[in-house]
């Protein structure tokens, strides 16, 4: 990308409810298009939102830092119920405890009804983010232009072709790198979209096509922070300001979970005293 870098910034909303977020980085010739984009997919919701905010910023001479692209693993779980044990037990692998992972699902299943993020302690379970209406919104980040077709083609062949898939693996990117973090769970509060996903560095992003049932407007987003490494500030700063390009694709591979096999191995995992008799 060429040096006059913009960071562009959709979100529409009705009220307090969130209805539709993007992000993106441009290059000037390209704004214009990008925002008429953006609008045109907010206005596309039905019902429409009531108030859609675009916010265009030149990023000046701030560094662009490049990362690639988290791996794609499909666990084709078939209902929503094996979606959200195979989302729980794959939020363990990565370092979450079971009470935290449940806790997450429990606020997303009410439908946490904001802009941005939860922020959890991976551990505990407990809330950290300064905001609860409001949550943690991360920003700042894009494909660069190669990576996204490279991408595009790569899950197009999977037959995953809805924005919603490659625009969360760049999330979900520059999320997993943030400092404190061990793991992000998501679905979308879109009624038509049931697919969500975990993603950590550790596990690459795991998407599961079905975490609710179609129809149901209910989802939200959890980071989960390892509580003893965590500078709060730090980790902020760097989600919500630190301008960031994938600019390399992932693989892709498509499983199927066995949840079973995933229970044994969190058995075999914990320390002996914990195991049961
Ligand atoms: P979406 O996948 O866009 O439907 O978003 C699902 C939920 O994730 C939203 O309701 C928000 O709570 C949260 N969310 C959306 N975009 C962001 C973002 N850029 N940073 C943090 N949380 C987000």
């Amino acid at each position: 990308m060429a040096s006059k870098l913009y960071s562009i910034r959709m979100r529409a909303a009705t009220g307090d409810r969130h209805i539709s977020g993007a992000e993106r980085i441009a290059e000037a010739a390209t704004v214009d298009q990008i925002v008429r984009e953006l609008v045109m997919r907010a206005m596309g919701r039905t019902p429409a939102p009531e108030q859609i905010f675009v916010n265009v910023e030149y990023l000046g001479d701030q560094g662009l830092r490049t990362l690639p692209a988290l791996d794609v693993i499909t666990l084709d779980a078939p209902d929503v119920k094996t979606g959200r044990s195979a989302a729980v037990c794959v939020l363990q692998e990565a370092g979450v405890s079971r009470r935290a992972a449940e806790a997450a699902l429990h606020h997303l299943t009410r439908g946490a009804t904001m802009r941005g993020a939860i922020v959890m302690d991976a551990q505990s379970g407990e809330r950290l983010e300064p905001d609860q209406q409001k949550g943690v919104r991360a920003s700042r980040f894009d494909w660069s232009e190669e990576a996204r077709a490279e991408i595009q083609r790569r899950l197009a062949a999977a037959g995953l072709t809805h924005f919603r898939t490659y625009e969360a693996i760049a999330l979900a990117t520059k999320v997993a790198s943030a400092p404190g973090i061990v793991a992000e769970l998501c679905w979308s509060d879109d009624p038509d979209y049931t697919a969500g996903y975990v993603a950590s560095l550790k596990t690459g992003y795991v998407r599961l096509p079905t975490l609710k049932e179609v129809g149901d407007p209910k989802g939200g987003r959890a980071f989960f922070v390892n509580r003893e490494t965590l500078n709060l500030e730090t980790f902020l700063q760097y989600l919500q300001t630190e301008p960031v390009l994938i600019d390399r694709p992932g693989a892709y591979r498509a499983m199927t979970p066995r949840v079973e096999d995933c229970t044994d191995r969190m058995r075999s995992r914990r320390p002996e005293s914990t195991k049961e008799k």
